[in-house]
């Protein structure tokens, strides 16, 4: 059977860093307990009003084709939304609503990378950079960042690697290192984005989960809302993980070149989804902050918990559903520690390897089980890095 190049080039041949979870799937499936903290989703479900939302909205028949870059009011909510967060201007022509963040991810790069071009992203990444930006054909080229600068991407590092390059995909609050970037970063970024006429793809979906400082948009420093595409979704900050409903927001021609684009792939996402999503966005400020606070809350717990802990350095982190840990002093890699520690514990953590080469040495938590669950898991964590010490 011969199967389009294209599909080979996105995994680029190596293994998709995920066996850690896999290997957890199987153990629970044969009924062990195991502690999970691998993955980003949060441990409760949509809530009741959103459905109720959905479902009147099924009901009454919105059950049709929609129309492909989203319905004229979500477009508008999510507008007004991104205008009162940024203070910079956006109007519903500027958004195009997709199925999920992953999907806007997808559509961006297609919109702005052809073959063989080179997409930049920064190191360490959410799993699916790199497949997104070789989907399109193009090269996806590394920025690297370091644990001793907290994993921030630094004006020098890109501008070395921007040669070629087309598009610049930064995550803030970011997976998996939870660091936000604060202004002099963004700055930097925004700097050689100029320097080397890039577009800047700006990976916000984690915009309502902060815990210090704000989460600021590299979209409104000057001069960056013509070069700037914001990446937005509903799965975090309102536990809509599996309602598949993100957005873009882009500079109008590059807005209608998406849109074009949906319309041959998607045809766009299921209206009662989008109703649902409106209701969703209209519970407003208060309603994000509570879907927020249980990671809030676990991220204090380990705090706590790892103080004074001389195997674990915690990276500073001050937003997302994430911590990253350095386990360096062990000498074990992430990759032996995590496997170590789910034969003998029964947890399961990231290693920092599957992210990536600059977070080798590193786990990813996940603040994603129940408080004391947490709690439990993170001190048996911090006593067995303790043992493996040399
Ligand atoms: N970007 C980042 C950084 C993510 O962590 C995720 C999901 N884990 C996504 C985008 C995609 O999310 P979704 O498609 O559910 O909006």
């Amino acid at each position: 059977m011969r199967i389009a190049d294209r599909i080979g080039h996105i995994t680029g041949g190596g293994s998709d860093g995920w066996e850690i979870y896999y290997r957890t799937r199987e153990m629970i499936a044969a009924g062990e307990r195991v502690l999970t903290l691998t993955i980003g989703e949060h441990d409760i479900r949509t809530d009741r009003r959103i459905l109720d939302a959905m479902h009147a909205s099924a009901a009454a028949g919105n059950t049709g084709y929609a129309f492909g870059p989203g319905n004229r009011n979500l477009r508008e909510a999510i507008a007004s939304r991104t205008e009162a967060r940024t203070g910079h201007p956006t109007s519903w022509k500027n958004v195009v609503v997709t199925p999920g963040g992953q999907s806007a991810l997808f559509a961006t790069h297609m919109a702005l990378l052809d073959a063989g071009d080179v997409g930049l992203h920064c190191d360490p990444f959410y799993a699916t950079y790199p497949g997104t930006i070789r989907a399109t054909g193009a090269h996806a080229r590394r920025v690297p960042t370091t644990s001793d600068r907290d994993f921030l991407p630094h004006e020098g590092d890109i501008l070395a690697r921007a040669t070629g390059a087309k598009t610049l995909l930064i995550n803030t609050p970011n997976n998996p290192t939870g660091v936000v970037y604060d202004r002099a970063t963004l700055e930097g970024i925004a700097r050689a984005a100029v320097t080397a006429d890039l577009w800047l793809i700006s990976d916000e979906v984690y915009d309502t989960q902060v815990w210090q400082g704000d989460h600021i948009s590299p979209r409104t420093l000057p001069g960056m809302a013509d070069r700037t595409i914001v990446i937005g979704s509903m799965s975090k900050s309102h536990a809509m993980t599996g309602s598949r409903l993100g957005w873009v927001v882009a500079p109008e021609p590059l807005a209608e070149a998406i849109a074009t684009l949906a319309t041959n792939t998607t045809y766009g996402v299921p209206a009662f989804i989008q109703d649902a999503a409106l209701f969703a966005l209209k519970l407003g400020d208060g309603f994000e902050a509570e879907i927020a606070a249980p990671f809030r809350r676990r991220r204090e717990i380990a705090l706590r918990v790892l103080q004074g802990s001389n195997a674990i350095r915690t990276i500073p982190s001050s937003g997302a559903m994430y911590l990253m840990l350095d386990i360096r002093a062990t000498g074990l890699s992430g990759n032996a520690f995590a496997n170590k520690l789910l034969d003998e514990e029964r947890i399961a953590v990231m290693p920092g390897e599957s992210f990536g080469d600059a977070s080798a040495g590193h786990l990813r938590v996940a603040l994603t089980i129940a408080d004391d669950q947490f709690e439990e898991a993170l001190t048996r964590l911090a006593a067995f890095a303790e043992r493996q010490l040399p």
